[in-house]
């Protein structure tokens, strides 16, 4: 004769042979859903009803013990708006340097001599765009030495000083 199980011995042994066969509990799972669409829609819609307000205290909960991550959640999705901003792709910062013919406007030296990096002409600290009409190209030197100040420097050598860098009064 079979030994009898009690129900928490029987329901142990069904959640150990869930564990063990999880792809087929998933499959058997999967196709009574799509069988039984209605049905299963209905309890869904039950089942958040009646948890509503459980959700919902969760859901706060869970914000306030994890401000830092939504703090965070926020500072990024700002800063994926900000780049959003503007853009430019290789080959427009490939035409701006040849209009300035690799040569760095405020030295004079050219490519290989220094290498020309992109200046945003209105810094993206300020607000200024990552379009290409923001950017010039300036060797590494001019660029640091430039600071703080918003100086525009055109192919055809004309220097444009817009502001000295000095903190309005
Ligand atoms: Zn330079």
């Amino acid at each position: 004769m079979t030994q009898i199980r009690n129900k928490t011995d029987y329901n142990l042994t069904k959640k150990e042979w869930r564990d063990s066969n999880k792809e087929k509990v998933k499959e058997s799972r999967k196709k009574w859903a799509v069988k039984n669409k209605e049905k299963r829609n209905i309890i869904t819609k039950r089942w958040s009803e009646k948890n509503r307000e459980k959700r919902k205290e969760y859901f706060k909960k869970w914000r306030l013990d994890n401000l830092e991550k939504c703090r965070q959640y926020s500072r990024n999705r700002r800063a994926r708006i900000y780049e959003a901003f503007g853009s430019h792709i290789i080959g427009d910062w490939e035409t701006l340097k040849a209009q300035y013919n690799w040569t760095c406007p405020a030295c004079g030296k050219s490519e290989p001599e220094i290498q020309l990096t992109e200046d945003h002409i209105i810094p993206l600290v300020k607000g200024g765009s990552n379009n290409i009409e923001n950017i010039q190209p300036l060797c590494k030197n001019c660029n640091s030495r430039k600071y703080t100040k918003i100086i525009t420097y055109s192919p055809n050598g004309e220097i444009n000083l817009i502001y000295n860098g000095e903190k309005e009064k």
